[in-house]
This record gives C-alpha cells, sequence and structure tokens, in this order.
C-alpha cells in the first residue's frame, strides 16, 4: 500500500497551479485534503507523476455570505468548516447536516467540499444537496475562466468536465428563496467508511398563500452513473398542494427515474421510501 514516488509542489498562487498544471499536461493532479486522492494513490488507481496542492495559497479556505446572493465556498473549505458555519447552518441547515455526515471526524477536517466533487463519485454525499440548491462551479485555466451549473458537470463514474488543466476555484450557491427548506435523507451501506447506498435531497419552495408548491428541486445519488436530478418527479409536485397521494406519486416517479448500476432494486425502492422522507421533513421544517 506504499505510495509510489512522485514529484510535489506547494505553489502560492492559483497561476502558478495553472501553469504546473500545463507544464505537466495531463501528468499532474490536484490536491486538497487527499482524503480521495492519496487512497487512489495507495490502491494504485491513479498514479499521478506531480502532484500540485493547493494547501499553499491564502484565502482558499474561505466561505463568503451575503443575505442577497448566498454562498461562495472557496476550493480549501472543509466538511468540518461547513458544519460550523453559523451562517451554513443557519440559512444552509441540510448542507451542514449532510457535511456532517461525512466520514469521520478526522475526514470531516480533510476533505473539502470542492474535493468531493471533483472526485465525482456516484455516491458523493454532498452531490444531491448542491444539485438541488443550483449551484455553480468557477473553474479556472491558465487562459481562463468559466463558471457552469453543476448539474453539467459530471458526466460519467468518477468522471467530470474538467480539463486536466483546469481547476475548481469556487463553489456558487445562491439563496434559496423565501418559504423554501430542504431535506437530505440517505442510506449507507453497514461498512467501516459507511458509502452512502441511496442519497435523496429536497428542496420544497411553498406558497404561503394557498399552501402550493411553487418550486420542486429533487437530486439523488448513487443510483445512476452520476448524481441526477429527478425531473419528472419535481414535475409532479410544482403547482401542487402535496398531498399525501401526491407525494407518494412523486416518490414513485423519482423511483422510476433511477438507473441503479448494481443492487437495483434495493436501490430503487430505497429511492421511494427516501425521496418520501425527504418531502416531508422538507415540509415539517417550512411549516
Ligand atoms: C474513511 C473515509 C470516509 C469517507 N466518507 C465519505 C462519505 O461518507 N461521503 C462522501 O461523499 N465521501 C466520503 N469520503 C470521500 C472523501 O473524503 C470526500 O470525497 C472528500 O470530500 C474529498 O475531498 P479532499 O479535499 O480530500 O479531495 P482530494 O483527495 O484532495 O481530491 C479528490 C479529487 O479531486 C481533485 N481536486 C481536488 N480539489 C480540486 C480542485 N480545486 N480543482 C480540481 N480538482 C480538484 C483531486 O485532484 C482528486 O482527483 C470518505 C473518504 C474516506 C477516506
Amino acid at each position: 500500500m506504499r505510495i509510489p514516488r512522485f514529484e510535489y509542489f506547494r505553489p502560492s498562487s492559483i497561476d502558478e497551479v495553472c501553469s504546473l498544471l500545463y507544464k505537466y499536461r495531463g501528468e499532474a493532479k490536484v490536491l486538497a485534503g487527499g482524503t480521495d486522492l492519496f487512497v487512489k494513490m495507495k490502491k494504485k488507481e491513479i498514479l499521478p507523476k506531480v502532484v500540485i496542492s493547493l494547501n499553499g495559497i491564502q484565502k482558499l479556505d474561505r466561505i463568503e455570505c451575503d443575505e442577497k446572493d448566498g454562498l461562495k465556498i472557496g476550493p480549501l473549505v472543509t466538511h468540518d468548516a461547513i458544519v460550523n458555519h453559523p451562517f451554513v447552518r443557519e440559512k444552509f441547515d441540510f448542507l451542514s447536516e449532510t457535511c456532517f455526515k461525512i466520514g469521520t471526524r478526522q475526514v470531516r477536517n480533510m476533505g473539502t467540499l470542492v474535493g468531493n466533487l471533483c472526485n465525482a463519485s456516484p455516491s458523493s454525499d454532498a452531490s444531491a444537496p448542491l444539485l438541488v440548491l443550483e449551484t455553480k462551479l468557477k473553474l479556472v485555466h491558465l487562459y481562463g475562466e468559466r463558471t457552469i451549473p453543476l448539474q453539467e458537470f459530471f458526466i460519467g463514474p468518477f468522471q467530470t468536465v474538467l480539463d486536466p488543466q483546469e481547476i475548481v476555484v469556487e463553489v456558487q450557491i445562491p439563496k434559496p428563496a423565501p418559504h423554501t427548506a430542504g431535506s437530505y435523507q440517505y442510506l449507507h451501506k453497514a461498512s467501516s467508511v459507511g458509502e452512502t447506498l441511496v442519497g435523496a435531497a429536497v428542496l420544497l419552495t411553498i406558497d404561503p398563500r394557498n399552501s402550493t408548491c411553487q418550486e420542486a428541486r429533487i437530486g439523488l445519488s448513487s443510483v445512476a452513473s452520476t448524481p441526477i436530478r429527478a425531473k419528472a418527479a419535481e414535475r409532479t409536485l410544482k403547482g401542487k398542494r402535496l398531498e399525501e397521494k401526491i407525494i407518494r406519486e412523486a416518490a414513485q416517479v423519482a423511483m422510476d427515474e433511477t438507473q441503479p448500476r448494481s443492487r437495483s432494486l434495493y436501490r430503487r425502492e430505497m429511492t421511494r421510501v427516501l425521496v418520501e422522507r425527504a418531502i416531508l421533513r422538507a415540509m415539517e421544517k417550512i411549516r
């Protein structure tokens, strides 16, 4: 399990990171917390010749919050920082609850939100809540930058649209509308790392005048080759009063939108259960 030799860089600016990524095209990997990267290197699943740490760059561990614009999360913000941040806990409670679920205390202290997304595991816990929050990612490379919706980021198991010369420098989460609440419900494997078997995030906005559902977003992880939005199930809820029959129907539709790669029957059935549970929990929070 020894990690083979590699060259290590600890630059002090994003520009330097981009120059190094350009220089070592395809042979370099970016390092944040290392909780995914080093495990894969130990297992020899990836063997980069060069590792470029972001840890020498100042201010990348910042969370910026704005009542109007929402949240901006830097690439070195750990799960633990999100769990303990007062603004995030208050306005994005289910995101902090999700980060608290991730790994052990040691993993939450080292592992970053951005690393979790860039690893692009189909079972990533952060993905489903961030999908329903309509998160965007700012990507930078040597010659420019682009901002893309998280939904366009994942393209396959452990694959993203990131070019090998690009890095994620910011997670942008808009502030949810009034009368909105979210919930993340999950089931994990009975293993030491507790990898998520099914994750379901729901974000609802309810019109207080007539109790109808103005906005419904459903994100699922571990039930397809990438984390997904269950758009048909969302349409089932929108514009309706959220009564038992509609909630059941939406959960059933969400189940039909999944394409699990293994333990299919169980994962599909649990999707139905967890989506229903997440809808009810989000409604409870709005009330
Ligand atoms: C014991 C254990 C338990 C775990 N439990 C969970 C769990 O319950 N739920 C869960 O979702 N995950 C879990 N994980 C996985 C892991 O901890 C998380 O995915 C973590 O958030 C990864 O972040 P990191 O900073 O450690 O990423 P790193 O390992 O540093 O990087 C991960 C990948 O992202 C790339 N990368 C990192 N930052 C950037 C960037 N800014 N731009 C471009 N590429 C970048 C790296 O090159 C690498 O390919 C667990 C891991 C362990 C070891």
